[in-house]
């Protein structure tokens, strides 16, 4: 009995030991909670320090946007356990969001009572094994477009490559509202909406653009949109929320998808996911320089990374330009619009400099429409960032200037509501609305760290009354009271007679309200390169290139003079597809 009670006792003790073991935590570890602050609030993390060592880094709390920051956080990380050292250099392309962390960690530590080494080390670049890597399809561009083209083309079966040149993958799609106009959708029939159809969409997506889009390329966006989108919610297991849709300027009915939390997230992590389950290479800070040419025939890319490598990526089957638009490029958008110059800000990323148009042109490809540059009617006056919470202005928000006048349909188009804008008191606007709109909108929460900013720099202000709003922005208050009352009779009777309002006004007797100050900023650039109905990218004789794809915002087909909203993420997903089906095909 009592050997057995000896050998029970020595199980126990083994049993706890294995147990200590499997946990990671030596006895001897400790851990430390630290806090920074990240781009859109606090980043906590618990740092576990044993003898003297950082040995791990979890992350408790952020709210930065998880696309990207993870990787940021992942990279850091790794070098601080690695080097054992917290003195680390920011990231860039991630300024905000890498200092914050750091903070939060060298935050930790000093409660630790670690000193902090002298000696600041530098996030290193990956660097490529091969400097000459062999595909059968190569993307490049890593937005909504180039995931789309990759997953299609893997899926027929080809080796693919994605090249993005930035830290983060994403480029406008990810930090755009990614809603999606898609003809006779689910949640349409949902909503007991009946009366859209393929060819209503297209017509207002031929009107909406002045008739400049290519006819025939618009009838394969409106044909394949319901197809795109039913592979985004089955295929990539992209949600959307099932009840509510949005209905942007110039659609004459509601149409637009919406995906859960309304941005570009919802996508481009689904995207990511997607491409990590099948082992799609996605290469940041890698940037595609030249399209390579051989016997007439595009066969591969030669790129640059951040490591100071110089690359070639070989294309057996072909190369999908996917690099998006050109709006963060100043020069560019004054060399084919000279009225779009430094006086606008962009909404845009910074990776959107029309490097696909310039690389495509040497190779004689034909572009067009590239004077149509569009700006955003409702951006960040101080950064130019587009503004998703005043997505309200979708059910009901009004557009009012300086002297508390509406001026302008706010479901107009948007070129037509920013003109109208730039012609008002100080070139700016401001939308009011009150709470029963904001509830309809349902995207206070989503957006809330783009409200606090928002505050932060007094472009927001919430009231009670009508009066205190007019006051934080000294707009006179008997106008601003005299449109309202009109609105609000405007609403009880159906039918805004002084701007024809196509969708719902609401009516603004009760508050609390919303007043947020706002300008246009460039937005999209409507030109770009020539594709044919299979996405093949076309020279300016009128020939195909061999080899080369085109698909998203790099192109100038479908959009005219002016995009509607909520067709960028149908045009990109939908001419990503056929890019990618038809790359895999390619002999
Ligand atoms: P789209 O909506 O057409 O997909 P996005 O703006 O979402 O366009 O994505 C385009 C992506 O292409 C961005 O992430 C951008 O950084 C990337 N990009 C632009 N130029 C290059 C280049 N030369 N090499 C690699 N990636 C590029």
């Amino acid at each position: 009995m009592k050997a057995f009670k000896k050998h029970l006792s020595l199980f126990v003790a083994m049993i706890m030991l294995f147990a200590l073991m499997a946990t990671g935590c030596a006895p001897s570890s400790k851990t430390y909670v630290g806090e920074g602050k990240g781009k859109h609030g606090a980043i906590k993390v618990e740092v576990t320090v044993e003898k003297d060592k950082i040995t791990d880094i979890k992350l408790l709390e952020n709210t930065e946007n998880k696309v990207l920051s993870e990787p940021v956080y992942e990279k850091i990380k790794n070098l601080i356990v690695k080097e054992n050292n917290a003195n680390v250099d920011i990231v860039s392309g991630s300024t905000a969001t890498s200092k914050g962390y750091i903070e939060a960690v060298q935050d930790a530590l000093k409660k630790a009572g670690l000193k902090l080494s002298e000696n600041k080390i530098a996030v290193k670049p990956l660097e490529e094994k091969e400097t000459t890597q062999e595909y059968d399809v190569v993307v490049i561009g890593g937005g909504g477009a180039g995931f789309s083209a990759a997953l299609e083309a893997s899926k027929a079966g080809s080796k693919v490559v994605i090249l993005e040149k930035m830290p983060t993958v994403g480029g406008n799609t990810l930090i755009s509202g990614g809603e999606m106009n898609v003809p006779a959708n689910w949640v349409q029939k949902n909503l007991g909406l009946t009366n859209d159809s393929a060819d209503l969409y297209y017509n207002d997506t031929v009107k909406g653009g002045d008739g400049k889009g290519v006819p025939e390329m618009i009838r394969v966006l409106a044909d394949n949109a319901l197809p795109a989108a039913e592979w985004l919610r089955d295929y990539v297991n992209v949600k959307f929320l099932d009840n509510q849709l949005f209905q942007f300027g110039g659609h004459s009915v509601k149409r637009a998808l919406i995906p859960e939390g309304h941005t570009g997230a919802e996508m481009i992590s689904k995207f990511q996911a997607k491409a990590d389950e099948l082992k799609i290479p996605v290469k940041v800070e890698t940037k595609a320089e030249e399209l390579l040419l051989e016997n007439g025939r595009v066969v591969g890319v030669k790129a640059s990374n951040a490591a100071g490598q110089a690359l070639t990526f070989k294309a057996k089957k072909g190369v999908i330009i996917a690099s998006g638009g050109f709006g963060s490029n100043v020069e560019m958008r004054k060399k084919y619009n000279p009225e779009m110059d430094e006086k606008y800000l962009t909404t845009d990323t910074h990776g959107t400099t029309g490097d696909g148009i310039v690389m495509a042109e040497k190779l004689n490809a034909n572009t067009m429409n590239m004077e149509y540059i569009q700006t955003y009617p409702i951006a960040n006056p101080v950064t130019g960032v587009i503004s998703l919470l005043a997505d309200t202005r979708f059910d009901g928000a009004i557009l009012i200037n300086q002297e508390g006048n509406r001026f302008v349909e706010e479901l107009e188009r948007r070129d037509v509501i920013s003109k109208a804008i730039l012609k008002q008191t100080g070139a700016y606007t401001y939308q009011l609305w009150n709470q029963e709109i904001a509830d309809i909108t349902n995207n206070m929460d989503s957006h809330k760290s783009e409200y606090e900013e928002l505050v932060e720099q007094k472009l927001i202000h919430k009231a009670d009354t009508l009066e205190e709003a007019a006051n934080f922005f000294n707009i006179p208050i008997d106008s601003l009271k005299a449109t309202v009352e009109k609105v609000n009779e405007f609403a009880k009777n159906g039918k805004d007679l002084d701007f024809n309002h196509r969708g719902k006004l609401i009516s603004l007797e009760k508050g609390p309200y919303y007043i947020q100050k706002a300008v246009p900023s460039v937005h999209h650039t409507m030109g770009g390169i020539v594709i044919d109905k299979d996405a093949r990218v076309m020279d300016k004789d009128g020939n195909v290139i061999k080899g080369l794809y085109a698909a998203g915002e790099v192109t100038g087909v479908i959009h005219g003079t002016n995009r509607l909203g909520g067709n960028a993420i149908t045009d990109i997903v939908t001419f990503g597809r056929i890019a990618g089906q038809n790359a895999a095909e390619e002999k």
